[in-house]
Order: structure tokens, then sequence, then C-alpha cells
């Protein structure tokens, strides 16, 4: 049977929380205009006021936050609170660009670890799980969000933080972790390892795991689900409206519920910021309703995904978005053509290879080039080279087919492609460089 955390909001009837929203709306609004010269400055220009948003409806009228809002701003420009009413700095982990910093109240660590407490909820998770966190600690959100959570919901919670992997299984063997929670990548680098060490997930009593950070696809899930032996779950976040928990998968395992008493989503048209209807894909803006101290509003993730409104089997009504397939800004336009590193990785499990991969594209002689590196597993290593060339054109033939365009697929040998503890780093576009 479906467990909540809260089942009175998570459930709660559509109008019931528009009501909520509307309300939180327009208090946050007034709290902003009051507090942050920066935001006002914004409204200013667009010429609204806290007046002019009387609910949800009016939420369009608002101007938006972006990233170089917040790098304008760092760090103190976008705070709404005294500092001294402050009792955490978290960061964000800096993959596209310089670092920007988020701040929080103690009533804001306590939302957003109630967020996280919902997606343990949501996978099973009680005070009778061990619950292993393997996020990195420190600056980076993973850790804090989901250590936070874990002691709501009162599982016994390991803070491991990432790294370390073969220590990582023996705590895991030894104190019978149920729960796991890290980045995608993370979760199939410590399968590998499992089976590397003579393990098979009968070895472990894994169940579950949250994992989140970066994009991955539906085949990496189901690689993930089989190597450690277990359901795996999404969850997503951004440092800017507090961490992971902003959304979070459910066990229909078709996109993620997001916590809209706290954040209100829209999407938008990422050219002309035009708000789209349900189900379009766009880019998604979040507005924080209940932060206190970083109260982003309409503030642009670059993530692009869609909302869906259908009923879902578990019971939520939150409203659920698809898996991101990547920021805005992470997909690659190679001679012409849009290109997502997810698209990539989906090809290459298919085609049974690991997702162990580096993209690298160039540009030579003004034409982009696109260079795949695959690693084989230790069975798919020939030392034959007509084979490896072989599968090589096989490989570069499948990616055609999903791209339209031609790769050069280069097959490495086992091993020899850097494993991600954290956010893995696929792609390298050495064409920045050249301008
Ligand atoms: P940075 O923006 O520097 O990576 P964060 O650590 O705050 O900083 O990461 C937030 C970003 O991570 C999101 O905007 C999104 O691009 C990505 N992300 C987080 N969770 C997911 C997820 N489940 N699926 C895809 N992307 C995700
Ligand atoms: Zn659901």
């Amino acid at each position: 049977m479906e467990r909540y955390w809260n089942e009175e909001i998570e459930c709660m009837s559509r109008e019931d929380m528009k009501k909520l929203q509307d309300e939180r709306l327009v208090a946050q609004v007034k709290h902003v205009y009051e507090n942050v010269p920066y935001y006002k400055k914004l409204m200013d220009e667009k010429g609204v006021t806290p007046d002019d948003i009387k609910s949800t409806d009016d939420l369009h009228k608002l101007p938006f936050l972006t990233k170089n809002d917040l790098r304008e701003a760092y760090p103190y420009g976008l705070l709404a609170k005294p500092l001294s009413d402050c009792v955490r700095i978290q960061s964000t982990s800096g993959t596209t660009g310089k670092r920007v910093v988020a701040f929080y109240t103690q009533h804001d660590i306590d939302l957003w670890e109630d967020c996280c407490a919902r997606a343990i909820t949501a996978v099973g998770g009680t005070k009778d799980d061990v619950c292993q966190v393997c996020y990195g600690y420190g600056l980076f959100t993973g850790g804090p969000g989901l250590n936070g959570g874990s002691h709501k919901v009162g599982c016994l919670t390991l803070p491991m933080s990432s790294g370390n992997t073969e220590r990582q299984i023996q705590f895991m063997r030894d104190l019978g972790s149920t729960i796991i929670c890290c980045t995608p990548s993370y979760a199939a680098y410590i399968g590998e390892t499992l089976h590397e060490m003579g393990l098979t997930p009968d070895d472990i009593k894994l169940k579950a795991g949250i994992f989140g950070a970066e994009p991955w696809t539906e085949e990496m899930r189901r690689s993930i689900e089989k190597s450690l032996g277990i359901k795996a779950y999404d969850i997503y976040g951004l440092t800017e409206s507090s961490g992971p928990g902003v959304s979070f998968e459910c066990s229909e395992q078709s996109g993620m519920h997001i916590n809209e008493d706290h954040f209100i989503p829209e999407i938008i048209n990422p050219e002309t910021g035009e708000v789209l209807p349900e189900g379009e894909v766009g880019e998604l803006v979040f507005t924080s309703i209940t932060k206190e101290a970083f109260p982003l509003l309409r503030y642009r993730t670059r993530d692009l995904c869609r909302l869906t409104r259908e009923k879902c089997s578990c019971g939520r009504t939150l409203i659920k978005m698809s898996k991101p397939m990547g920021r805005s800004d992470d997909m690659l336009i190679i001679r012409g053509v849009n290109v997502f590193p997810s698209q990539i990785e989906t090809v290459l499990i298919e085609q049974g290879y690991a997702p162990n991969y580096l993209i690298e594209v160039d540009r030579v002689n003004n034409s982009d080039t696109l260079d795949i590196n695959v690693e084989m597993n230790t069975e798919q290593f020939s030392d034959k080279m007509k084979d490896i060339q072989d599968k090589e054109r096989e490989l570069a033939g499948a990616i055609k087919t999903m791209l339209g365009i031609s790769p050069k697929v280069h097959l490495v040998s086992p091993k020899s492609i850097t494993r991600s503890e954290g956010k893995a780093v696929r792609v390298v576009d050495k064409r920045k460089l050249h301008d």
C-alpha cells in the first residue's frame, strides 16, 4: 500500500492546492518586493507591483530570474532575510560556470528536509530502514538534503558521502542498508564494483535507490536496477530552490511529483519566455512560495521537460514533471543538429555497453567533429583489430540512426574511462577553446 509523508498535502484536491498556492504567492511577492531591492528593481522596470499579483493566475506578470542574475547579485543581492536569521549556506556544483550560493533559515532547512522525507517515504522508506547517503556532503546539496530527510523519516542514516566505493559496499553489507541515495552515475559505479568484488545483489539488502542531480536515461535506470537488485527512483532539485526534493518519483516510476505547496512550476518557451500549455516540452521555471531567506520568483532552471496533471496510480495529486532530458545548455549543436548526451547514452546501453563513455566535440577545418569514446567490458574486449572495428562501425551506425549525424566511435579498453562519484562529466566541447 502506498505510503505518504504528508497525505493531506500530497493528495490535496486541485482547488485546495490552488488556494494554498494563491495565498502563499501573494505573501511571498510582498516579502520579496519589500526585502530584495534587486528583484524590486526588476518588478519596477516591468511596471508590476505586489498589488498586481492576486493569485497564481497573475504569475506570468512577474519578471524572470536567471542564473546570470544570481551571479550578478552574488553573494548577498537576493537575500530576503537578515544574515543573522540565516543558519546555512549551500552552493551549486558549478557544472555550468561560476558557482552561486543559497541561504537558508531554520524554517527553510525544515521545509527542504520535509520535501526529502516525502521522497524517501514515496520509495517505501520508514523508520525501519537503513538509508545510506552517498551523495557528496558539504556545500553540495545532495548529501545534506537526503541526510536531513532520512533523519525526519527516522531511518538509520549512514552519512557516507561519496567515494571509497569498496568501503561503501562493505558498510552496505555489514549494516544492512536498504535504501541508497547518490547520483545515478555513482550508483552504476557501485553496481560495477559490487560485481567485481565477486558479489551479487543477493549479498546485499538494498531495495530502493533515490538517484538524481544529473540527467539519466530509462536504459540507465534498468541497468542500475539489475546490477543492484533494486527499484531505482528519480529525484530532482537544484540549489537555487533548496536542493534535492523539489520533485520526486513514486511507485509508478514515470515522472516526478513536484512539491507544489512550496514550488510553483511553469514551462516556458526558452526563446520567447512565453508560458506553454501543459504537456509541451520547454524550460522549467520555479517560483518558491515558502522559502524565507532565498525566495526566487520565476527562476529559469534551463532544464527541459514537460508537466502533466494526468492521474497517478500512487494517489498523489501533485503535478508531475518528466525526467529532464538535460539542460538547454547541455544541448550540443553539431553540424546544425541538436544532440543531447542522453540520446547517445540510450543507444550505448541498448547496444549492451555500460554507461562509461566520453563525448568529444571539436571543429576541424570549419566542420564539427563528434568522437564518442565507449568503454568495453572484459567480455566485449578483443585483441583482434577487426572485431573491434566491426563493433565500432555497428555502434556508429546505431548512433547515426538516432541522431541523424555520423559519429566516430572509439571502443576503449576496460577501466580506461574515469568513473564518477558525483556528477559525471560526459562531454568535452573543445570548440569552446577555439572561440
Ligand atoms: P549545478 O547547476 O552547478 O549543477 P546543482 O548542484 O544545484 O548545481 O544542480 C542542479 C541541476 O542538476 C539541475 O538544474 C539539473 O540540471 C540537474 N539535475 C538535478 N536532478 C536531476 C534529475 N533527477 N535529472 C536530471 N537533471 C537533474
Ligand atoms: Zn505518483
